[in-house]
């Protein structure tokens, strides 16, 4: 049942939206249609948070929508139709209202698994609201009316600081087994506790995520460490028994190990601070003990060095995007941070300023100073060496190349 909130007494003002939000609100309303901002927009700033960004929610249809913005708007999406509004250089998503999944329908279709391949049939806000994920990303925000609709009881929910599944939390995950991975993400970037109810069914039925295509799992794990907790998500994916099938190849306990607690200490730090993180570092440094695993046996059968090394990273990358479908490039970057690693670790003088020419020596650097800080000492403590080599003059620096052969 609908529950309507003033935005205003929750310190939620039309001008915290994004001009092209409001612009295309303004736009949608005018044309006759209903509009709200929906989701992780209206939950964010509700906690005070920064939202990425602002969805709407509309009674339009796609063509009815393209109607009205014209060449400003673009309809994308088979399994998910959805409109892409550009106000200026701004994108926004405008989906329009859906209806809960129903067996036999063309515009909707289940796998023989119970999950949901197409989900396009137009439906009330009120169904909208239900087959959104969680009661906290079931609020609509309409700023011209400056109230929030809430169908699902979210204000409460996330007054107490939690999560909850709407409808039956084993049926939405059958539909759609990245609700899993969603709620394990949302908890711990809120730091929100997942209701009993939700929570439960989640080890039992993670394998589920096993049908789930590689490139979808990809952008999750991206999702993932970049939600700026890092910290705390990664020990939660493995106890709900989710990271085993995102990453089937590390071991239990390389989650808890110094390395990859301060590797996700500064990636949070990064985001924090509003840097950028490129997710092929941290997937570096997941994949780090496992390819180092591999690099051994290529040595084991009389392999060199390097080409060992190689082939390990090949390996590696290969087996890993069965699971997450790593896309070339970041492939490439993974690759060339770990072939830096023995390089930066050993380096004949006369390389040096080569070395620090590559587009990839930031990325070699940090993975080489974040396992030195982790106890590795196979670094030689080059990671000191070269964090100083930087900073000191040009004389200095020749002195130093002087010391190293
Ligand atoms: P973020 O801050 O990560 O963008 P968000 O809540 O905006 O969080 P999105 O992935 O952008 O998340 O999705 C927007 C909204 O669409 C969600 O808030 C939720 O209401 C709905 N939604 C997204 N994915 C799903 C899903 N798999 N199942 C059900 N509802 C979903
Ligand atoms: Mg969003």
């Amino acid at each position: 049942s609908l529950r309507t909130y003033q935005a205003a007494h929750y310190g939620i003002h039309p001008n915290q939206l994004s001009e092209g939000a409001l612009a295309t609100i303004h736009s949608l309303v005018s044309a006759g249609f209903q509009a709200f901002v929906v989701g992780g927009g209206v939950r964010d700033l509700l906690l005070g948070l920064h939202p990425k960004d602002f969805d709407i929610a509309t009674n339009a249809t796609p063509e009815q929508i393209k109607r009205i913005f014209g060449r400003h708007c673009q309809i994308i999406g088979r399994r998910f139709q959805l409109a892409h509004v550009y106000h200026g250089r701004h994108l926004l998503e405008v989906a329009t209202f859906r209806a809960p999944h129903q067996e036999q329908s063309s515009h909707s279709q289940t796998s023989a698994h119970g999950m949901i391949v197409r989900d396009n049939v137009w439906g009330t806000i009120e169904q909208d609201a239900s087959r959104r994920d969680f009661s906290a990303n079931a609020l609509y925000y309409q700023p011209q009316t400056g109230l929030i609709w809430d169908f699902a009881n979210g204000m409460s929910d996330i007054e107490q600081k939690t999560l909850r599944m709407i409808g039956d939390a084993p049926t939405r995950y059958r539909e759609d087994p990245v609700r899993m991975l969603r709620a394990a993400r949302f908890a711990a970037k809120l730091g929100f506790s997942i209701d009993d109810a939700s929570l439960a069914p989640i080890p039992s039925l993670a394998y589920l995520l096993k049908a789930i295509s590689p490139h979808r799992l990809y952008d999750e794990s991206h999702k993932l460490f970049c939600c700026g907790h890092l910290q705390q998500l990664l020990p939660l994916l493995q106890n709900l028994g989710l990271l085993q099938h995102l990453f089937p190849f590390i071991d239990e306990g390389w989650v808890h190990s110094t390395l990859i607690q301060i590797a996700a200490k500064n990636t949070d730090d990064r985001l924090q601070q509003g840097k950028s993180v490129n997710p092929a570092f941290f997937y570096a440094i997941l994949l780090w003990q496992w390819q180092q695993q591999l690099t051994q046996l290529e040595l084991a059968k009389g392999e060199d060095l390097f080409p060992a090394l190689q082939n390990a990273g090949i390996k590696v990358l290969n087996l890993q995007a069965q699971h997450t479908a790593i896309p070339r490039f970041v492939g490439q970057t993974i690759r060339e941070i770990w072939d830096l690693q023995p390089r930066l670790a050993q380096p004949k003088a006369r390389i040096v300023p080569k070395l620090i020419s590559q587009p990839r020596f930031r990325a070699g650097f940090d993975f080489l100073w974040l396992r030195e800080q982790a106890g590795d000492d196979s670094t030689l403590g080059m990671g000191s060496w070269w964090e100083h080599y930087q900073q000191v003059s040009v004389d200095e620096q020749e002195h130093l190349l002087k010391l190293l052969d």
